[in-house]
């Protein structure tokens, strides 16, 4: 399997097996690989003659550094999980430098409101960091179809509005979340749980679910108390934020309106670990 470290290694490959007709399928990832990213990958290889994964701990959409810094590192691990989809994937692992190139700053962009909303409101400056990182990306990798998790819907909403507002020649596509048995949805930061939290950590989907059901016939206010109620009586889980919104603008649902896409969208600190999940209630 092909491992680039850096850019310019990377492109001459791509460069020497590729040709403007040839479709690149692209996963960005911060490596500490489970099987949601793994479905990704399958996704990418139905339809892409050519896959890229990038495995890269991206700086700059870090708010906290101390998340940062606990952030799981485990190329070797990854790259064995990646040979199990298919040897033929194609890996680029970048150093700090290799993107940057000494200046590790965000650049700014408008995503039309859609930054301000939920993770935008609880880790200023996250979607500056994924942008900036996702559209350098780009850039390099020139992929044909870039595959995103529905697990971070706003990342993904945000990634199609800097695509359609940029002209950026590539498809985004929104695949499924993988879960755990017990539901909880496959996360690196999982890695850091306990196995007891891991298993109560069940609690979030199994909430979600409940979530959904009471949308049928409450209103987003009533159903974001009864969550709201649920994790105070939760230990150790503290709910950072429980919204219903519309999908396509993210702002939250005030009356509902039957031509609209809605779903519930939740953060959960577990001791220091956070969690987010997200499920569709329409
Ligand atoms: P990350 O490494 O956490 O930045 O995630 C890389 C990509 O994998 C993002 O597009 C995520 O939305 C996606 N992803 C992460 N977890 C899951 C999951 N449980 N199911 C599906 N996709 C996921």
């Amino acid at each position: 399997m092909l491992i680039f470290n850096t850019q310019n290694e990377l492109v001459s490959h791509l460069t020497s097996i590729s040709n403007e007709a040839t479709s690149i399928g692209f996963v960005p990832t911060m490596g500490a690989l489970h099987e949601g990213h793994l479905s990704l990958l399958k996704e990418a290889l139905l339809h892409n003659p050519v896959v890229v994964i990038s495995i890269f701990v991206n700086p700059t959409q870090f708010n906290n550094a101390d998340d940062l810094a606990k952030y799981p590192r485990t190329l070797e691990a990854d790259v064995a999980k990646i040979k199990t989809v298919s040897d033929t994937i194609v890996v680029y692992a970048p150093s700090v430098d290799d993107i940057y190139e000494g200046k590790t700053v965000s650049e700014h962009f408008d995503f039309d409101g859609l930054e301000h909303q939920m993770e935008g409101q609880f880790r200023p400056g996250h979607f500056d960091g994924v942008g900036t990182i996702v559209k350098r990306l780009f850039e390099i990798v020139k992929p044909t179809n870039a595959y995103f998790g529905e697990k971070d819907f706003q990342q993904l909403q945000i990634v199609k509005k800097m695509v359609a507002k940029l002209k950026l020649p590539v498809k985004v596509i929104g695949c499924p979340i993988f879960r755990e048995p017990n539901g909880l949805a496959m996360s690196s930061r999982n890695e850091r749980l306990t196995t007891e939290e891991r298993a109560e950590a069940a609690i979030i989907f199994k909430t979600l679910s409940e979530a959904k059901i009471r949308f049928h016939v409450q209103s987003a206010e009533e159903v974001t108390e009864f969550v709201t109620e649920i994790f105070q009586k939760t230990t150790p889980f503290e709910l950072e934020y429980f919204t219903i919104a519309d999908e396509e603008t993210l702002l939250p649902c005030t009356t509902k309106n039957n031509t609209k896409k809605y779903r519930a969208f939740i953060a959960v600190f577990v001791n220091n670990v956070r969690l987010i999940d997200t499920i569709s209630l329409n």
